[in-house]
């Protein structure tokens, strides 16, 4: 199949199908340990029939038949008539694809597999629907938004706002290098107008461009979504158009390889059901190890009181927890901003 793709899709599509094959291999392997903890015999052939390969390599290069050497052939039929015994499919240990045309590469022999369509499709709907806002960005990033001057009243440290920041840029910064080799939870909290979205962003779009598929939904809306997924599921006649978009959207939410909730708040509260659906979320997501970066302006230590323990516990069990302080930035005004060039 003939395509023009361009660069930063093909990017996306190879993440995307790379994210496939893990997972289906992850999936894959557990399959293949639990067959080999109920029936030791199985796992005792592969072994033979590893080191009969082994064998019989050797044997072809030095042209040495060995006694006692293991017959390939005679191991493949003994595990082959083991598994049709206990009812094990033969191929047990391949991973079972979402295509098995191109076994998730995306790549056939002559070109792009067929099923690359839908996934430039979701790939689509994931960038398009939910994605930070574009010009913010570590290059676009403004220290000097943030005062120099020491400021006891919200720092207790000696750091300046400006020189506290620079410090949570760097660990951003490194949190986006190091993604893909260890792709962590993180929890950005503060009081509001402290750049904590800014931040979250910046690590967002740095990651789009390198190819991650991420999702970037505020809290409010996430709520909302999850509310009407509550109101489908206990309608006798839900509409199939909405029950569709739904599905699509939580299939979404919950793949995605990175999914970033902007402004965790007290607005769920209240919503009882809201709260074990995100719970949900988040284990499942941990469980999958799909990263989550959220933003908030409670503490961990609120988070227990004002929202829900089970939350907290997630949070200050799984998430790496970045701080921010000091005064709104947003609200600053442009003599302050003189006063501090002036220092
Ligand atoms: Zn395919």
């Amino acid at each position: 199949m003939m395509r023009n793709i361009d660069q930063q899709t093909k990017k996306r599509l190879n993440r995307y199908y790379e994210l496939l094959r893990q997972k289906a291999e992850r999936i894959r392997d557990q399959k293949v340990n639990s067959i080999h903890q109920a029936y030791p015999e199985i796992k005792e052939l592969e072994n033979k029939r590893i080191q009969a390969g082994i064998a019989q390599v050797r044997n072809k290069i030095s042209g040495f038949v060995g006694q006692n050497t293991l017959d390939l052939a005679e191991v493949d039929q003994e595990l082959k008539s083991v598994l049709i015994a206990k009812n094990i499919p033969l191929d047990y240990s391949e991973p079972d694809y979402n295509c098995d045309i191109c076994r998730d590469s995306g790549w056939i022999a002559d070109g792009y597999c067929s099923c690359v369509d839908r996934v430039l499709i979701e790939i689509n709907q994931q960038t398009n629907l939910y994605l930070p806002a574009s010009d913010q960005t570590f290059a676009n990033f403004d220290l000097n938004l943030f005062s120099n001057r020491k400021n006891p009243v919200f720092f207790q440290g000696q750091l300046s706002p400006r020189e506290a920041m620079r410090g949570l840029r760097t660990i951003a910064k490194r949190y986006a290098e190091n993604f893909r080799d260890n792709p962590e939870n993180l929890y950005m909290f503060g009081t509001t107008g402290t750049g904590k979205t800014f931040l979250m962003s910046c690590i967002a779009n740095e990651l789009s461009n390198l190819g991650v598929n991420l999702v970037f939904i505020k809290a409010v809306k996430l709520f909302e979504l999850m509310a009407q997924r509550r109101t489908l599921l206990n309608s006798y006649s839900p509409d199939p158009e909405e029950q569709d978009f739904i599905n699509r959207t939580f299939e979404l939410i919950n793949n995605t390889e990175l999914l970033c909730i902007d402004d965790i708040g007290l607005e769920a509260k209240g919503l009882l059901n809201t709260y074990s659906d995100l719970i949900v979320l988040l284990d499942d997501r941990y469980n999958a190890k799909l990263p989550v970066i959220m933003t908030g302006n409670l503490k961990p230590s609120e988070l227990g009181e004002d929202y829900d323990e089970r939350i907290q516990s997630r949070i200050t069990g799984n998430f790496q927890l970045l701080m921010f302080e000091g005064p709104d930035v947003r609200t600053q005004t442009a003599k302050g901003r003189i006063e501090q060039d002036a220092d």
